[in-house]
């Protein structure tokens, strides 16, 4: 079996470090990826350190799922790409293709779903999936994307996860031009809302806890920021809001949001932190609001928000690493301290 080059963690306390792994011969219907760059997920950081009891680490653990990369090899039936294309690669590289779930284009939540990383591998090649932190992945052609050949390739990575999950739900959420729209979290994915919900023409604010990124928050397209611990800025704008993305990575105070939307107004997470967080029935009662959940993507959705970045020349702003800087990069991540996206140059994964 083919081997590959990663960096893995083998316990929720211990750091990531370099690990040979097995990838499979491609399949008929496999397409095998040269990484190029890999961005860094808040999620990667949450799994590799064992920080979701709903979804329990099995180690040793390859995080990554914003892949880029070149086709080296593909199977007899492929037909989406061939040696030398540049692809993407997301949260997702299986599912059953035959559900209801996955005929309506929803892939992300088929009972069959399999991850990049951290879901049991179909093909038996390891117990899981391994990601992105990695010199090479082999996945079915279903779950590659083509990407736009204008965009420089380090900024592409982070769109294949930062970039759908907060692309879809703007994009649910109707036509949000001229409306009042908030990010929660000025990170990898707050970034990316503030690109999108401007792109579509909102009255973006920047909801942030520190005031050193406002500079970046107006150039990065937001129309106001507020200092989420300023206490009479959040007064001022209590009632204000016709939607709020909320992509915070710990605990926090989801009630102090919710006071801040319209009547009609809806919240969506998309930041996912273990502990449950309570909620205020009276907040969400007196004013008929909406609290809401949104998952990446699917296949089809990614495409569209990879060719729309395409089209708009839309990409992540990125903190290129070498992958020996992964761990003080999850010191970072933790101190809220990106710009805003951390993405691994792989050709620094040599050997040790
Ligand atoms: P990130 O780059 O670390 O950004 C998170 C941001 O949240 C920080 O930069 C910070 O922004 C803010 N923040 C951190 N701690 C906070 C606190 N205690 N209170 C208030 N704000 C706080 O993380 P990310 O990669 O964007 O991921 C964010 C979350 O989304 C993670 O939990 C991740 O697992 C989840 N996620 C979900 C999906 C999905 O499909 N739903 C997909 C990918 C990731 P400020 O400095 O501006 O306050
Ligand atoms: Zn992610």
């Amino acid at each position: 079996m083919p081997t590959a080059r990663s960096y893995a963690a083998s316990s929720a306390t211990s750091p990531l470090a370099f690990s040979p792994i097995p990838r499979r011969e491609p399949t008929e219907r496999d397409v095998e990826i040269e990484i190029l760059f890999c961005g860094v997920c808040h999620s990667d950081l949450h799994q590799a350190r064992g920080e979701w009891s709903a979804l329990p680490t099995v180690y040793p653990c390859v995080p990554g799922h914003e892949i880029v990369g070149k086709v080296t090899r593909v199977g007899s039936a492929v037909t989406k790409h061939q040696p030398g294309d540049v692809v993407g690669v997301g949260c997702l590289v299986d599912s059953d293709h035959s559900c209801p779930i996955c005929e309506s284009n929803l892939e992300q939540f088929c009972p069959n779903a399999t991850f990049t990383y951290n879901s049991p591998d179909l093909h038996g090649t390891a117990p899981v999936t391994y990601g992105g932190y990695s010199s090479s992945i082999v996945v079915d052609e279903h779950f590659t994307l083509k990407v736009p050949g204008n965009l420089e390739l380090a900024g592409v990575a982070p769109l294949l996860c930062a970039g759908i999950t907060t692309y879809s739900p703007i994009r649910r959420w109707g036509d949000i031009r001229g409306k009042k729209v908030g990010v929660v979290g000025l990170g990898g994915l707050g970034h990316m809302g503030v690109k999108f919900a401007h792109a579509f023409g909102a009255h973006t604010v920047v909801l942030t806890t520190s005031p050193g990124k406002a500079e970046d928050a107006l150039r990065l397209g937001a129309d106001e920021v507020i200092v989420t611990r300023d206490a009479n800025a959040m007064q001022q704008a209590a009632g204000s809001f016709d939607f709020i993305l909320d992509t915070v990575s710990a605990d926090h105070d989801i009630n102090a949001y919710l006071n801040l939307l319209a009547i009609d107004g809806t919240l969506t997470m998309v930041g996912a932190p273990d502990k449950p967080l309570p909620v205020s029935a009276f907040g969400l009662l007196f004013g008929r609001k909406r609290l809401a959940g949104s998952l990446i993507g699917g296949i089809a959705e990614t495409q569209e928000m990879l060719d729309f970045c395409g089209q708009q020349g839309i990409t992540s702003d990125v903190e290129v690493i070498a992958i020996q800087q992964i761990n003080e990069a999850y010191e970072r991540l933790l101190k809220s301290d990106v710009k805003y996206r951390f993405s691994i140059d792989m050709a620094s994964l040599t050997e040790g």
